[in-house]
Order: structure tokens, then sequence, then C-alpha cells
């Protein structure tokens, strides 16, 4: 025994560490690894998952509301009694909402929208209406207005350039436009841009309701009275707090002046349901709207402007209320400095089953069932954090506050986020960072979907074979990891993923469970359970996801960042945006040439589905060789530190420095500059769009440089993406040489 200790000793002695998988472990800690996530698959009941979301969603719960409350206590309490450290960390915003919402017809004929939401039959939940907050859009300004419709089909920017080719204009008119194809938000901001007064977004049946399906309570669509609450505060701006941009909003911080703000909408703007937007549009005359424009009301839908005048009137109570984030901390046992995080958020516009609840139970699960490993002797060797954000719906208040006023620790000890919401059954999606792609393809391999008994990586490539692009069906086909998105915005990854740079994904299970219940009266625990995962099953399947990153993340020994992937994505934008200026710049060449009288024919020919040509800039060349050259020396330096992963040693000494390189590398990505005209966005591969809200923008200094025709700029925002790139590379190289 003696000298067999001496042994290990002895070639301990070197105290090298080599890495065999790509979470740093040798084969025995692997299945160890294995093991425990066995046993966390076993600690996930569905049972307390129905208990939780049927208690949550019992009552509105929006925030400032009772329920709200008693959810923010019910969560605290629950993570405390698991064993966690639970702190309520408060923040204090500005939230508008309802005191007058009026919407009336007042010629040709007069017709005054009901904007209520009835209870159907089936779901005793929608009888409990008293607290429910009335359908609007928060951060719309107040206003009282009187002004002809205009139908601007779903008002986003081609719909404009079609109606400018009939001679239409909304300046000074009121549109209504459809809910979809783009965030709400950019509806008003662009209708704003183009001179209009005031704005309606409704849900046409095409979308939501009786063409898709049948409607709740027979089937899970919109029915008539149905509304999307939503805020449509400029999130592409800044997110959070509307008076506190970049801090935290707590007591005693410097605060805006409400004139000073940027981000309330420039006019008011209102949604409604397809029964209040049916008089409306029948009144609307003159052109008929194009064929792909008409919805599925049964009228012939009219461009307008007029006969069909409206008068809108909103008034909000813009009132400073408290927030409360729920915080519950594991203290990791061997680096207890380095924070892998989680967060869901648990405010809704209504009972909020689906959104956010069906996401927050799996988080709440997973939380649960890594608490029971602990009393059976697991410990966390990273420090666990689980979020439960309030204020997440009127413009991911609470995360960003949160992150704002932590900005300085976060940024020295966070290693990643992972962010769920809601969702129903379906497939999985995940977004994110892309130095996590290949970390999440092993997690995928190894849970299997429920209805297929095949793994979830199995499932997706299967689907991408038969529906994905040749690109991405040539890419799979290669062996290669699948695709992870990039993401834009919509939930509260964005102020860790763009604000701090901290890696970052978001997972969420959906394509299967029908819908139509978004932010409106019907998303309670008996729409969720009769419609979008009744069993719960993908809620307990996104739990197993979930927990295997966080159990990964906090047990690997050397951080399981993956360049390669990060890399190989960074030229696919690159080759995008590449094309995107080269076709730019021949069709501006082009059209440029065009006489102008030949513009004019085609303008006139309405039967053309496409824009008439505009002459616009000639687009220039841009100068991508510093870029092109700063990825070639990022390629070689992850060839010289994977080749120094796997055939190397590692000091456990020069561990911790290691990983603080590898979870920092995605801070590098950013600036303290942040985007042109938006540096609250300070990541330079990704970011929401300016004008698709939700929507990302990969590289996005410059595609929309090159896109708004900001020429002048665009060669400098290359070399701040080239000057990340190095930075990274350098980063890579120092890592490197801690192997030996
Ligand atoms: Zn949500």
């Amino acid at each position: 025994m003696q000298i067999l200790l001496i042994f290990f000793i002895a070639i301990a002695l070197p105290i090298s560490l080599s890495a065999q998988s790509p979470l740093g472990l040798n084969h025995e800690e692997t299945h160890d690894l294995r093991t425990l996530e066995k046993e966390f698959d076993s600690h996930i009941d569905r049972q307390d998952m129905h208990v939780w979301m049927r208690e949550m969603s019992s009552r509105p719960h929006h925030i400032g509301s009772e329920w709200n409350k008693h959810n923010r206590y019910y969560i605290a309490s629950l993570l405390e009694s698991w064993g966690y450290e639970v702190s309520l960390d408060e923040f204090n915003i500005l939230f508008p909402s309802p005191n007058i919402i009026e919407l009336e017809l007042i010629s040709p004929l007069k017709y005054t929208a009901s904007l209520t939401e009835m209870p159907v039959d089936g779901d005793v939940s929608t009888f409990n209406t008293s607290e429910l907050i009335p359908p609007y859009n928060a951060f719309s300004i107040d206003g009282d207005i009187e002004g002809e419709l205009v139908f601007v089909n779903y008002g986003v920017p081609e719909d404009y350039e079609l109606l400018e080719r009939f001679g239409i204009e909304v300046k000074g008119k009121i549109v209504i436009a459809k809910y979809g194809r783009s965030w709400r938000g950019i509806k008003p901001k662009l209708a704003a841009e183009k001179g209009a007064i005031g704005a309606i977004i409704y849900s046409d049946p095409e979308d939501y309701g009786y063409t898709v399906g049948d409607v709740y309570p027979d089937g899970a669509w919109l029915n008539d009275t149905g509304v999307q609450r939503g805020s449509v505060m400029d999130m592409p701006l800044y997110p959070g707090d509307v008076l506190t941009p970049g801090v935290g909003a707590v007591k005693g911080e410097e605060r805006l002046d409400i004139d000073e703000v940027q981000t309330l909408t420039k006019i008011p703007v209102m949604p409604i349901s397809y029964s209040d937007a049916l008089p409306l549009l029948s009144s609307i005359g003159n052109e008929v709207a194009p064929n792909e424009w008409q919805g599925s009301l049964p009228i012939t839908y009219h461009l307008g402007p007029g006969p069909a005048k409206v008068r809108m009137r909103l008034e909000f109570n813009w009132d400073m209320i408290p927030i409360y984030n729920v915080i519950a901390r594991l203290e990791g046992s061997i680096y207890p400095d380095e924070w892998v995080m989680r967060g869901n958020h648990f405010d809704a516009w209504n009972f909020g089953a689906a959104d956010p609840i069906s996401g927050l139970v799996s988080m709440l699960a997973e939380a649960k069932a890594i608490s029971e490993m602990v009393k059976n002797g697991y410990s966390p060797s990273r420090t666990i954090i689980y979020g439960a954000w309030d204020a997440e719906e009127e413009g991911l208040i609470g995360s960003t506050e949160w992150v704002e006023h932590n900005a300085e620790t976060l940024k020295r000890n966070l290693v990643s986020y992972v962010n769920t919401d809601g969702g129903s059954k379906g497939f999985l999606n995940i977004g994110g960072s892309h130095t996590l792609e290949n970390f999440f393809n092993d997690i995928i391999k190894d849970v299997n979907d429920p209805s297929l008994n095949v793994s979830l990586f199995d499932r997706k490539v299967a689907d991408l074979l038969v529906n994905g692009s040749d690109e991405e069906k040539d890419h799979i086909k290669k062996g290669n990891d699948l695709r992870i998105n990039a993401l834009g915005s919509g939930s509260d990854y964005s102020p860790f993923l763009q604000h701090l740079g901290v890696a970052s994904a978001h997972l969420n299970f959906s394509g299967e469970g029908d819908g139509g219940s978004y932010h409106t009266l019907y998303d309670t625990y008996e729409h969720y359970t009769s419609w979008r995962d009744p069993d719960l099953v993908y809620r307990e399947v996104l739990a197993k996801v979930a927990g295997r990153s966080t159990l990964r993340l906090s047990e690997s020994r050397i951080l399981p960042f993956n360049f390669s992937n990060f890399l190989d994505t960074v030229n696919l934008y690159l080759r995008e945006i590449k094309l995107l200026s080269e076709s730019l710049r021949l069709e501006t060449r082009n059209v440029n040439s065009l006489l102008d009288e030949d513009i004019y024919r085609l303008a006139l020919d309405p039967a053309k589905s496409f824009s008439p040509p505009r002459k616009t800039p000639n687009v220039p060349f841009f100068n991508f060789s510093i870029l092109d050259n700063n990825l070639d020396m990022l390629s070689n330096a992850i060839s010289i530190y994977e080749k120094a992963y796997y055939e190397k040693g590692i000091r456990p000494e020069n561990i911790i420095y290691l990983n603080k390189l590898l979870y920092q590398s995605e801070r590098l990505l950013t600036r303290d500059h942040g985007l042109p005209n938006r540096p609250w966005y300070k990541h330079h591969i990704y970011a929401p769009g300016f004008y698709t809200g939700y929507g990302v923008k990969t590289i996005p200094g410059v595609r929309e440089a090159i896109e708004e025709n900001d020429f002048e700029i665009v060669d400098q925002q290359i070399i701040i993406v080239a000057d990340i790139i190095k930075d990274l590379a350098n980063n890579l190289l120092d890592a490197s040489n801690l192997f030996y």
C-alpha cells in the first residue's frame, strides 16, 4: 500500500494533467460525470412541474401585481428550501400601465372597439379577468389623435416600398398593420419614420386564427377577441429601464428626464383583436390591396387612405415601481469565483402558463435536482447561480438592470449564461455563442427526443436533411457539428451576451405545440396542458439539456469553449457580407445606368410584384483584406491551441488562469464604444437588427453600414472586427503557452 502510494505521488510529481475530452477530463472523470447526469435525470419530476405551473399561472402576474409578488416569494422559498442562498434584488423602474385606451371608428360609420377579450367555456382561468392588465403596447407614448387609416400589411420596409408604388403616403395618417413578419416594435418605428401619426396592430386570422386551425377552446388558435399585448420599446437601441441606460436602476442612481428618453415610440400605438379590426378594415376604401396582402377576414382588403377615419386615445400611468429578481446561489467547492448561470423570467403579461412559466418550471426542476444531488454528497466545482427575472415582458428590464448594476463583478467571474423562456413540444432550437456550439452538440447527442426515442441530435439532423438549405445539408453531410443560431434579442440573454460579452445560449423547444395564445388572455394552464405540451414531457427534456449544460460547465476541468466552430461561423458571416456588398454594388450600378423614363415606366406597371428601381449612391468596393488576414491568424492560433490541448499537459496551478483566458474570450468580442449609434450594444459579432428588432444581424457594425448606405464607416467597422479577431488569436496563443 505504502509503495503504491509513493508510486502515485512519483508520477504525479511533474503535476501534469492531460485533457482527454472536450471538458478536460480523463476517462474515469468522464464516467463519473455520466453517472452524475443519470442521477440528475432521476430527480426531474414532471408532477412537480405541474404543481408549480398550476400555482404560478393561476392568476395574472404582470409586474407590480399581487400574483407577481406571490410568485416571487413562491420561487424564492422553493429555492431556499432546497438549500440555495437566495436574494431578492430590487430595482426601481418606469412602468407605463394603461389608464385610458380607446379606439373609435368615426367615419364613414361609427364603431367603438371593444378591446375586451371574452372568457371561453371549458377554461375557468379565462373567467378570472378582474386582475388582468388590459391589452396595450407598453412604452407607446400618450396621445389623442384622429386620422384616416392606411392599411400597411405587416408594416415592414418592403410594404412601404409597395405603397409608394401606388403613390400612397402615410404622412399624417394612422396605419393599421398585421402582427407578424417583424418584431412588433419595428412597426410603429417605421410608421413614424414615414410620417404616420399613429399605429394600430392586429392579429389576422390568416396568421393566428381560424385559417391556421380551430380556435380556442376547440383548438389552440386565437379566437376573434384575443389581443396580443407586448412592449414596443425601442430595444434595438437599448433594452431595460428607459430612464437608466447603461446603469442599474437602483434607488439614488441618476435618471434621465422622460423627455430625454430615446426608446419610447414616436407615435401612439395600440394592439387590437381581429373582431375589432374587421369594421375598421372593411371601411377602408380606394385601391384594392395586392393579393399577397389580403388576410383571412371575410372582406376585400383596401389600402386607403380613408374614408375610414379613427380616433385613438391613449393615456398611461407613468409610474415608478419596484421590481425584484430572485437570485439563488450554490457556492462552488473548487472554483468559487467562476460562476455558471442559468436564467428564465417569471413575470408575464397575463396568466403566462406558456410564457414564461413553461420555461421556468424546467429551470426549477433543474435547480431542485441539483439540490437533491447535493444532499447525496455532490458538491459543484464552480458556483451555480439561478436567476428568475422580473419585468422581462416590458423590455428585458429585470435582467438588464441586474447585469448593468453588477457589470464589473460579472465581467470578472461569469463563465456562461444559459437562458430559457416559454416553449412547447417540438424541435430543440439552440441559439448562442459559437464557442459553445460543439459543447451543445455533445449534449444533444446524449439526450433523447421523447416522442421518437432517437437523440435530439439525430432528430435535428434528419429534419435538416429533408428541410434544410443546400448549404446546411452539405455542412451536415461532411460530419460537422449542427450549427446553432446567432442570437438577436427577445429574451434575457441579450444583456449578458451583447452588453457584457458573456458566452450565452438560449434553449427552446417549439414547432409542434399549436399557438395563438401568445400574450393574450388565453395563455392559461388549461390551454397549455391541452395544446402546447400536455404532459410536460418536453419540459422534462428541456431540464435535461439545460441541466447537463450547467453540470458540465461546472465540472469541466478545462472549460469547453471551441474556437474552430466560432471561426467557421465568422467565415460564413463574412462570406455573406461580401456577397451582399457585391450584389448591391452590381444592382446600384445597373439601376443608376437606367434612364429616368425607364424607371418611370417600370413604376407605372402595378402588375409587377417588384418595387420600382430607385437610384441610390453607388456601392463602392470595401477593404476586407485586414479581416481576412486576421482570420487567418486566428485559424493558426486555434491549431496551436488545439494541438497543445490534446497533446500536452498542464500544471494544476495554471488551470485557473487558463480557464480565465477561455471564458474571458467572449469579452474580447466587445468594444466599450459599442456599435455605431447604439453604444449599449458592445458585441461586434451578434446584435439584434436596428430594423429587424428581435432578428439577429451578425457582424452588425459592418453589415448594417452596408445595408443602410452608410458607406463611409464600413472600412472603419471592418477594422474594429479585425482587431477583435486579432485579440482573440493572441488570447489563444497565451492559453497555448500554459501547456507544456
Ligand atoms: Zn417570455
